[in-house]
């Protein structure tokens, strides 16, 4: 097993501050290293070696940027068996899942946001009486960025990119439980030449440690953050202090409708991606499975022995198809809802209970894929984000009632509409309150298109040039012809 000494990254070095706190491998709960926990300090040096350095990456030509970010690219993508290694130490999620092109993501969203800044120009207005107004996007400085534990090392560049492209410098807070990622990250980013202090990441936790202070610190200029709905809330009351610029990426509960017009077995194939991708820990699952009346019982049979065939446990084992759950105490809080639906009519169709598992993995947080039926589309199950291997399938009879059902939740990030029938598909996904919409598929995503939530989950977009808008200031300036 191997042994990781997290260290922070600060004005290019790594370096130590602050307590160590244990870094636990969800598959076992073996200590497999640890990590500092940045205070204040730690968050002013980062932050002040953000803004040193800002004063240089931000005038870079954005083509020399772009040489540089690609060096960081390709040392991700040269790195790639080991990241899908750590990925799976730090999460707990099967290299099965890690191994389907997910540090190739990672790498592309590094580098296309490098080629955007490039090839991204900017708006000219002459006016009537000869005057000139353009727009000039400039960055906005020292980015705060937070991120969640859940798929860390994507959800890291996701912000790394454009934040660092667009000229901007960055303080990076990972997810206490998954440190290890962004640590590797930072050696690469080293390794490629960005210059000491444009990219730092400091670990830690969230209240009083190094994530409110990053939120508090005045020389932080904008907050990307991913992560719950309430951290978001705190995060937005502790930034309102300095006026900081915000991005929001919260949580999800996300529908899947399956209209009785589908191809049965692409129907369950892609119910499963959406309902168990990553242990079901993804703020884009679609958990809420809405099936029309007509094929109820025949999807369900197949979507039930389906998920019954899941195979549950080691994640380094290119068989397993779920891994382990991110900690203990998530665990708990995953299977404290399936006694909520004990307590109410609803029926466990499929897992519901912990996998029997060998030494060490017996140790892990392991919870068998679980399918609820018969629960009422307003109780706590089909409300509250679960972010577990845990769904429910529900029943409807037409569109409307299927449109009414999936909107009926606080939450607004992502569905999905299974269905052949091209005028439903328009209506359906244009009339469902969330940020994206998959029709007849999953979790795929073109980086040029707007990613956020509606509702309580998120505020604002970030993509292509979304991602362009929130990273810089849009300055005008106007030209006298005189
Ligand atoms: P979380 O909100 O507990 O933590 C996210 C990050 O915020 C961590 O780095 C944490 O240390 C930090 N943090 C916590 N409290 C803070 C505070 N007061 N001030 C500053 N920083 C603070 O979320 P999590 O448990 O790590 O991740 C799971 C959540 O993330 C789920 O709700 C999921 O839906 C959501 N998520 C959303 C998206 C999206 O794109 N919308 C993507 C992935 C995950």
């Amino acid at each position: 097993m191997p042994h990781f000494e997290v260290q922070h990254y600060i004005d290019g070095q790594f370096v130590d501050g602050g307590p160590r706190f244990d870094i636990l491998y969800p598959a076992t709960n073996h200590v497999i290293g640890s990590a500092p926990e940045g205070g204040r300090d730690e968050v002013d040096r980062a932050v002040t070696a953000a803004q040193r350095a800002f004063k240089t990456w931000g005038r870079l030509p954005a083509a020399e940027r772009r040489r540089l970010l690609k060096g960081f690219a390709d040392r991700i993508r040269a790195h790639e068996k080991e990241l899908v290694e750590i990925e799976t130490w730090d999460v707990g999620r099967t290299v099965r899942e890690n191994a389907h092109g997910y540090v190739p993501r990672i790498a592309a969203n590094i580098e296309f946001f490098a080629d955007f800044a490039v090839t991204h120009g900017s708006e000219a207005y002459p006016m009537d009486t000869g005057y000139i107004n353009y727009v000039l996007r400039q960055p906005v400085g020292v980015a705060g960025l937070i991120t969640p534990w859940n798929i860390p090392m994507l959800l890291a560049t996701w912000k790394i990119g454009p934040a660092l492209a667009f000229g901007n410098t960055v303080v990076l807070k990972p997810a206490e439980w998954t440190p290890i990622g962004a640590w590797k990250l930072a050696q690469l980013a080293h390794e490629a030449g960005l210059p000491p202090g444009v990219f730092n990441v400091v670990h830690g936790f969230g209240p009083d440690s190094a994530g409110a202070y990053l939120t508090q610190h005045p020389a932080v200029n904008l907050i990307s953050f991913t992560g719950e709905t309430t951290t978001g809330k705190a995060i937005m009351a502790a930034a309102s202090a300095t006026l900081k610029r915000l991005s929001y990426e919260l949580g999800g509960k996300g529908a899947n409708i399956i209209f009785d017009d589908v191809d049965l077995d692409r129907a369950v194939a892609v119910s499963l991606r959406a309902s168990f991708f990553n242990q079901g820990e993804f703020c884009l699952a679609g958990p809420r499975l809405l099936v029309q009346r007509g094929v109820y019982e025949a999807f369900l049979d197949r979507f039930v022995a389906a998920t019954r065939d899941l195979s549950v446990g080691d994640p380094f084992d290119p068989t397993t198809a779920i891994g382990a759950l991110i900690s203990r105490e998530h665990l708990d809080r995953v299977a404290g809802y399936l006694d909520v639906a004990r307590g109410t009519p609803a029926e466990i169709v499929a897992g519901g209970d912990r996998p029997d598992l060998p030494a060490p993995l017996d140790g892990g947080n392991f919870l068998n894929p679980t399918v609820i039926v018969g629960v009422a589309p307003e109780d706590r199950v089909c409300q509250e984000e679960i972010f577990g291997p845990v769904v429910t399938v529900g029943v409807f009879d037409d569109e409307e009632e299927a449109i009414a059902v999936a909107n009926g939740v606080s939450y607004g990030l992502a569905s999905v509409v299974q269905t052949r029938d091209l005028g439903r598909a328009v209506r359906v996904a244009s009339a469902i309150e969330s940020g994206t919409v998959w029709v007849n598929d999953f979790f795929v995503r073109d980086l040029r298109v707007p990613f956020g939530g509606m509702k309580q989950s998120g505020v604002g977009r970030e993509g292509g040039h979304y991602s362009l808008e929130f990273y810089t200031e849009a300055k005008t300036v106007c030209l006298s012809n005189q």
